[in-house]
């Protein structure tokens, strides 16, 4: 993962997917980073606008009152994602994937975040050939801004 300084954004490069985190998002992500030891998981769905195949991730969700949060856990509330992702398409904006933080300074999947944002992209219709997973750390980004990308 690179920042763009001309453009103050962070690009990741998948196959033949750029993705793009506006100013925005990342501000969204450092509200919510876990900097004291009492701060509980944060987390929610992220939307962009495509263009071939460049993502611009322009919009970050969450957290939410329903949703159930520890330090080490995130369960979010499933019927509030649905609308979500509704309103968001209503407005041009696709579902491409979803962020939480974590206690570490450069954050790294658990098995479990591997194994969930596998089955939402194996039992979802989907508008993309896959889903990404941020995980949002304590380090400056880009180093405390870990992406992957989940093909269907
Ligand atoms: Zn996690």
């Amino acid at each position: 993962m690179a920042i763009d300084l001309d453009r103050d954004t962070v690009v990741a490069t998948f196959h033949r997917i750029t993705v793009r985190f506006s100013p925005m998002v990342l501000e969204v992500f450092d509200l919510h980073r876990q900097r004291r030891w009492w701060s509980k998981e944060a987390g929610g769905q992220l939307f962009a606008k495509i263009d071939g195949g460049v993502w611009f991730v322009q919009s970050a969700t969450g957290p939410r009152s329903t949703d159930r949060r520890g330090r080490f856990h995130f369960w979010p509330d499933r019927r509030s994602e649905q609308l979500e992702i509704n309103q968001h398409f209503a407005s041009g904006f696709h579902y491409v994937g979803d962020w939480h933080t974590h206690p570490q300074d450069i954050p790294s999947p658990s098995a479990s975040d591997i194994l969930s944002i596998e089955s939402v992209v194996k039992e979802s219709t989907l508008h993309t050939p896959g889903l990404l997973l941020c995980i949002i750390g304590l380090a400056p980004f880009p180093a405390g801004l870990y992406t992957s990308y989940h093909a269907g």
